[in-house]
This record gives C-alpha cells, sequence and structure tokens, in this order.
C-alpha cells in the first residue's frame, strides 16, 4: 500500500453507469472529482452477467444522451460487452477522472473538521464529499431455503455464464424476472429440460402497435413514476431482448416443453415443494400486460396517432398442463434435475460506508439520493426518484440531479461575508495592518 494522500472536492465511488453519469455532470458543474472503481469501468456489464446477454432496451432507448450507439440499429438490442464498450467510450469523451483498480475500503467522517477520510487499496483521500455509484446489484441473494447436503449445482444467476456449465441433467430455474426467464429459455433451447418457478411479475409486451414498450413506458409517465404501487413491492419485470427481443410468454414458454411452477416455498431432502399460486401469477402478469395494451390503444386514440391495429397481440396460448395441474411438489431427484439456478435477485452491500446514511434495515436513508449524512449521496438505487432510476437513462437524470445538489452545496460555503470579502480583496499591506 502507498502513503499517497489525494485531495479531492467529490469522491465518486464506483464507474459503472451510474459512476459515469455523475462524473459526466459534475465536470459539467466543474466540481473537482474522482472516480474510483476496483476493477474496470462498467466492470459488471463485462463479467458479471452471462455471455448471450444483450441489453433489455432498444439501443435508441439505453444510452445516455451524450452518445449513440453509431454502429447498432436504434431497434436492436445491445450485446453487453458493447454496452461495456459504450461506457467507456462514453467516459473518454469527456475525459472522466477515473482511476480503475483502486477499491474503496472505508469511509469515515472526519472530527472536528469537514469532509472525510477515505481508505482505498492505493491509499489515502480526502473529501468534501462522497457519492456511493455502487450500483443496485451488489451482493447476490440466494435465500436460506436453499437445499443443503444434495448433490446439485446451486448457483446465483449472477454466476451463470451458458449451458455448458451445468451438469447432464435438468435443470430447475428459481425465480423469472427478466434474469430467470432468460436464462430459463436459453436452457431449453441448448436442450436441457426445464422447471422454471415463477412469482409476482409484470409482463409489458416487446413491442406494441410499433413501438418498443420503452416507448410506451416513456410516453405513459410510467418510467417517471415516483413510487412502486401499493402491493407490487415484491414484482419483477420479465422482459428480454434476446433474439431480436420478444414479448415473455410464460405459456409460450410451457408449449415450447418448459415446465412451468409457481413460487419456490420449501425443500425436504431432495422434494421441493411449490406454492399453488402458479395461474393466479400468470393471470396477473396477463392483466398488466392487458392493462399496457388498453393504455396504447387509449393514448393512440387521445393524440390521433397513425399506428397499425394489432388485434393479434391480446391472442393468448391456452393454459398448458402445467397451469391446469399444477405441480406443488417435485423430487429433484427423481425428476433427474442435477442443478438449481437462483435468479432472486441482489442485495445491496455499503459496509464500506460508515456514516450515518442508513436506517435500522441498513438501506440508505436519502432523498432522491441525497442522504440523511451531510455529504454524503447515493446514486443508482432502485427507485431513487423513479421507477427508471437503476436503469440506464433514468441514472443518467438522477446523476444531475445530485451533482445540482453538490453545486448548490459548494455555492453556500463559497460565501463570505463583508469583513472577509474586504479582507481577500485588501492590498497586501493593509492586511498586515489589520492582523497585527
Ligand atoms: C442481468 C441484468 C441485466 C440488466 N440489463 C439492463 C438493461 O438492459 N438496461 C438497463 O437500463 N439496465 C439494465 N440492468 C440494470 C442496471 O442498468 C445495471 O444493473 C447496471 O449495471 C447498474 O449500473 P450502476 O453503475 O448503478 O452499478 P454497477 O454497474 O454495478 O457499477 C458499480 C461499480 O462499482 C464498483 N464498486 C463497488 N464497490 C466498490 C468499492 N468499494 N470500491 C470501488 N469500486 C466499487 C463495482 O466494481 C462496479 O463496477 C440490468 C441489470 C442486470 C442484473
Amino acid at each position: 500500500m502507498t502513503t499517497e494522500k489525494i485531495k479531492t472536492d467529490t469522491l465518486i465511488v464506483g464507474a459503472g453507469q451510474a459512476g459515469v453519469a455523475m462524473s459526466e455532470h459534475l465536470s459539467k458543474l466543474g466540481v473537482p472529482h474522482l472516480v474510483l472503481e476496483r476493477n474496470r469501468i462498467a466492470e459488471r456489464w463485462r463479467t458479471g452477467r452471462w455471455d448471450s446477454l444483450v441489453a433489455n432496451g432498444p439501443a435508441w432507448h439505453d444510452r445516455f444522451p451524450g452518445l449513440e450507439f453509431d454502429d447498432l440499429s436504434p431497434d436492436s438490442f445491445a450485446p453487453k460487452e458493447r454496452v461495456a464498450d459504450y461506457f467507456e467510450a462514453y467516459a473518454k469523451k469527456f475525459n472522466a477522472p477515473i482511476r480503475t483498480g483502486v477499491d474503496v475500503l472505508k469511509v469515515e467522517r472526519n472530527v472536528g473538521r469537514p469532509g472525510f477520510t477515505i481508505e482505498t487499496s492505493e491509499g489515502v483521500i480526502e473529501a468534501a464529499r462522497v457519492v456511493a455509484a455502487t450500483g443496485p446489484f451488489q451482493r447476490p441473494v440466494i435465500p436460506p431455503i436453499a437445499p443443503k447436503d444434495q448433490p446439485l449445482l446451486q448457483i446465483h444467476s449472477a454466476d451463470y455464464r451458458n449451458p455448458g456449465q451445468l451438469p447432464e441433467g435438468a435443470v430447475l430455474v428459481v425465480g423469472a424476472g427478466s434474469s430467470g426467464v432468460q436464462i430459463a429459455d436459453e436452457l431449453q433451447r441448448a436442450g436441457k429440460k426445464v422447471y422454471l418457478s415463477v412469482g409476482a411479475h409484470d409482463r409489458p409486451p416487446r413491442a406494441y402497435r410499433n413501438r418498443d414498450f420503452c416507448w410506451w413506458l416513456g410516453v405513459l409517465g410510467e418510467w417517471d413514476q415516483a413510487a412502486m404501487k401499493p402491493g407490487r413491492e415484491h414484482v419483477t419485470i420479465a422482459v428480454s431482448g434476446a433474439h431480436g427481443g420478444r414479448t415473455v410468454d410464460f405459456r409460450g414458454l410451457a408449449h415450447r416443453g418448459m415446465t412451468l411452477v409457481g413460487l419456490t416455498q420449501s425443500f425436504n431432502g431432495s422434494v421441493a415443494t411449490f406454492q399453488p399460486n402458479l395461474a393466479d401469477n400468470l393471470a396477473r402478469g396477463d392483466e398488466n400486460y392487458l392493462a399496457l395494451l388498453d393504455a396504447a390503444d387509449a393514448y393512440i386514440e387521445r393524440n390521433g396517432l397513425d399506428l397499425p391495429q394489432e388485434p393479434e397481440a391480446r391472442i393468448t396460448f391456452p393454459d398448458p398442463e402445467c397451469v391446469t395441474h399444477p405441480i406443488l411438489q417435485l423430487d429433484l431427484a427423481e425428476a433427474g434435475v442435477t442443478s438449481i439456478i437462483w435468479a432472486t435477485g441482489f442485495a445491496t452491500d455499503y459496509s464500506w460506508l460508515k456514516v450515518n446514511a442508513f436506517d435500522a434495515n441498513g438501506k440508505p436513508q436519502h432523498q432522491r439520493g441525497v442522504s440523511t449524512e451531510p455529504g454524503v449521496y447515493f446514486l443508482g438505487l432502485p427507485w431513487q426518484s423513479r421507477r427508471g432510476s437503476s436503469f440506464i437513462w433514468g441514472v443518467w437524470h438522477d446523476a444531475k440531479y445530485v451533482a445540482d445538489q453538490i453545486a448548490i452545496q459548494r455555492s453556500y460555503l463559497e460565501y463570505r461575508d463583508l469583513e472577509q470579502r474586504e479582507a481577500q480583496t485588501a492590498p497586501l499591506a493593509h492586511k498586515t495592518t489589520v492582523s497585527a
């Protein structure tokens, strides 16, 4: 460890999309800052996700305002490496002061003087402010019900790369949000027998009447929704940009041979128990799907838009056997299941941030990213200010707000009273006389 000691106004921790956006806005406002990233820029897009992943939103939407994916059709879905390259190029465009390969180990408020002392793997930094831009999805979560002592490969979706990684045999994918459903689909296409455990979900159409759902959520104001609808707190969103972008259709997957089951409840030895809520979960997903079609139709009508009718979007597959006669218990050994993929989400990890900005459950306490600890800011949190906050386009807008708040604080601190102003402008000789 070197003893280098750096001083900066604002330290940004993390150089994913959030850190890059934050740096851009601070640069525009002339706020001196430094970004520290323990790996590479946008590392999670490079090595934290499966090989075939493409962006969930089209290239015209899932980007920052200042740069397009010039090598891609705007309606295509950028492969994950291309997304990482994009953020690297973006950072280069405005010369973002990013130092990679530096781990932030501890942030503590200074006592008796302003600012924070930051311990890093490369030395100590002093900063007036800190922005935690370490991402909404830091620590993979596998629920405690996961069976112990069973001869199964069990991995989180964050560690899944491709079908070749799994042993011969069937697989149970737990969780049917965007990750779970895409991984299950890939495994089935690779010839595996797949059981997919489906909980509560939203399931927007990929596109409707010639507009992608990202467009619909935009014009209908849903990305800007300020808070989750009550009762939808644990509802995941099932969308996919894979194979050119298709609507996630659980019944369609079942008709291709996938076996759907309800929410995974428990394990006893090799026997898995599923809640009897599969049909209900699908029905609520359908409701969400149809509500978006209705809202889109109403929007088209109200604005007199010339977009083609699409009645076939309302035709659904009949309920497959696994829905009409749901499996409530499955002996994994008998069914030949040799692996489980837990697509069960992520938690945050702020163990390095030793400040008073968290509630009793360790969740950041903040308003639109401005935390309860003066000088500490968060960025990239789910629902930080709106539904789109943890996504590419949303974090850019949140970063703008947080940067503004930092600039406002700086301008207050730049205030000088009359005596201080006079002292600043007075000739040196006069100053000497006054202080003598
Ligand atoms: C499978 C998956 C697919 C997704 N697809 C899309 C999509 O298509 N479109 C979309 O808009 N959103 C998508 N998202 C959501 C979101 O855009 C991504 O999660 C994105 O990576 C979040 O960016 P971020 O900068 O907030 O966090 P991250 O990308 O996680 O970046 C945080 C960075 O902080 C660094 N870091 C953490 N702790 C420290 C420390 N102590 N010191 C130094 N560095 C540290 C990490 O190394 C990391 O590089 C997806 C998410 C997942 C999980």
